[in-house]
């Protein structure tokens, strides 16, 4: 048994604009062996089971999500795995930085796609996570880091509610 065929479903459904890009025959431009590519370069071996989350995981932009979210669309899309191997794949793919751990709700772990530096707004009643636009905030005041220290990183996060 192919335990990938629902993500080659995904994969023909995209071909034509994919074999127009890197032309017939040619490995090149295939969002799959570009994922492979990636987690070598990372030093994490492609199994099934990473290719299949990390399919899931980047194959849709810049998004923000927890074990569970991604726990759920692996069983919409038919992946078998388990939710410990979902918490642990993405803690793998956190530790080889291919994502970033966001530190916004004590209860739940989310994890960025985009593992740049940026910041972000928090709806917390709802558990969402937005980017925060380029000119959203400027931190330009910081204090003197303790001695034989340096900043290596700002993270804003704005905790939004809604109006009544
Ligand atoms: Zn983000």
């Amino acid at each position: 048994m192919n335990d990938l065929s629902p993500l080659h479903a995904v994969l023909s459904a995209r071909a034509p604009t994919l074999v127009e890009a890197g032309g017939a025959g040619q490995r090149r431009g295939c969002p799959l062996s570009e994922l492979r590519d990636r987690l070598r370069r990372s030093g994490l071996r492609p199994t099934r089971q990473r290719l299949s989350l990390g399919w899931l995981l980047f194959g849709k932009g810049d998004r923000h999500l927890t074990a569970e979210m991604l726990y759920d669309e692996a069983m919409r899309a038919k992946v078998p795995v388990s939710l410990a191997t979902v918490y642990n794949t993405l803690h793998q793919f956190t530790q080889a930085g291919l994502l970033r751990q966001l530190a916004l709700d004590g209860s739940k772990a989310y994890f960025d796609t985009n593992p740049s530096e940026h910041h972000h707004f928090f709806l917390e009643e709802e558990g969402q996570v937005l980017d925060m636009p380029d000119c959203g905030i400027t931190v330009d005041a910081l204090p003197e880091p303790p001695a034989g220290m340096e900043i290596a990183g700002v993270e804003v996060i704005v905790r939004l509610r809604r109006r009544d």
